[in-house]
């Protein structure tokens, strides 16, 4: 699905010095790389405030924490995202309350926001899927109406422009109140392990987030609140800046291979390519086809058997997952994320495709539609 080894292949001189550099220095832990790295992402992001720290699963947890929900607090969620977004919510004791997603951006359906509001409803929590942003000007006049946060996962989408309805542009994880990232290998920006970043514009909220992400201390040994240990290290934050550089081209290339599949694969019937929003650039962390009429087990088995592979993004809805049982959501009905979940293929996506991949790819899809 992707092909991190070519892409590390063309930047491996430049890698390989930082990550000496650190070592040698012996500065691993909050060296000098992660406070680069840090300011560094807070100018693309045009966010006042990057605090690095170990995963996004960490990330999405401490903006949950810093932002004082407690157990009880209910938070409006899409339920068709991967399972840190909702597993946190449960980790904290807060309420995650699912919502169906939009039939072609598979982000959340801000229609249906208002009917699940509750006294308890403190906070949105918008997944900007596969690489496009959900519909951040409708959620923040919402939010704003009901006085809620927004807890912006942008784990899928870092380097995508939202723009807002006045034409200006700005990058999704920052227009929420906070936005939170991960630079898991296989993410739009992705480093040689675990990473992670939460980001915000309130200067206040700046303080707690770093304090929270650190033992709830922000003088040494002087613990105000309970926090947790979450740290990007300085090997990582090294390769990032390297890789921060190349931001652009890595979306610009995913955008070109996505431009290929879209050209063949829109003509074959059965195959809905992604849908590219007015106001959202889609960044392609995945290529995700939804398939009508056609069997995806054996689309998927025939694409294995010449080395294609395919995975289906997400098999199972959090609802309906056992570890949610105790919020009694296994049987809500939400058509657009059941129809998703039994329909979606997603293809090979990364910064390396050549064209002939992609052809490849394509024709052997055409194959088995046309054989079947
Ligand atoms: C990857 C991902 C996360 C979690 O990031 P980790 O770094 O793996 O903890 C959270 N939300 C979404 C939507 C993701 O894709």
């Amino acid at each position: 699905m992707v092909d991190l080894k070519s892409q590390y292949a063309k930047i491996k001189t430049e890698v390989d010095a930082a990550i000496m550099d650190v070592i040698e220095k012996a500065q691993f832990i909050n060296g000098p790389e992660v406070s680069a790295f840090q300011s560094e992402l807070e100018t693309y992001l045009g966010v006042k405030h990057v605090i690095p720290c170990a995963n996004g699963t960490d990330a999405l947890q401490i903006a949950m924490m810093a932002l004082g929900l407690k157990p009880g607090d209910e938070v409006i969620t899409p339920s068709y995202t991967y399972i840190a977004t909702t597993e946190v919510m449960a980790l904290l004791g807060l309420t995650p309350i699912f919502v169906d997603v939009d039939p072609k951006t598979f982000c959340i359906d801000v229609n249906l926001i208002e009917a699940v509001i509750t006294p308890n409803t403190k906070a949105i929590v918008p997944v900007h899927l596969y690489g496009q942003a959900a519909d951040m000007d409708a959620i923040m006049d919402f939010a704003k109406k009901h006085n809620l946060f927004v807890i912006e996962d942008n784990a899928q989408a870092i380097g995508c422009d939202y723009t807002h309805r006045d034409g200006s542009k700005t990058k999704t994880g920052s227009i929420g109140t906070i936005g939170c990232t991960s630079f898991f290998p296989s993410k739009n920006l992705g480093c040689y392990g675990d990473g992670g970043a939460i980001c915000t514009n309130d200067d206040s909220l700046a303080v707690s987030l770093r304090q929270i992400a650190n033992h709830g201390q922000t003088i040494r040994y002087h613990h105000e609140m309970v926090g947790c240990n979450s740290r990007l290290d300085s090997i990582q934050a090294a390769i990032l800046r390297i890789k921060l550089r190349s931001l652009d081209d890595y979306c610009a290339a995913r955008i070109k291979a996505a431009d290929y599949y879209g050209e063949v694969l829109s003509k074959i019937e059965g195959i809905t390519v992604p849908f590219r929003s007015e106001n959202s650039r889609h960044v392609f962390h995945q290529y995700t086809m939804q398939l009508d009429g056609i069997d995806r087990d054996k689309l998927s088995d025939f694409l294995a058997k010449k080395g294609i592979p395919s995975m289906i993004y997400y098999p199972i809805p959090a609802h309906k997952q056992k570890m949610f049982a105790a919020f009694n959501c296994q049987n809500q009905v939400l058509p657009v994320t059941d129809w998703l979940t039994q329909r979606v293929l997603s293809l090979p996506i990364h910064t390396e495709l050549e064209e002939e991949q992609l052809q490849f790819i394509c024709s052997s899809i055409q194959e088995f539609v046309s054989e079947n």
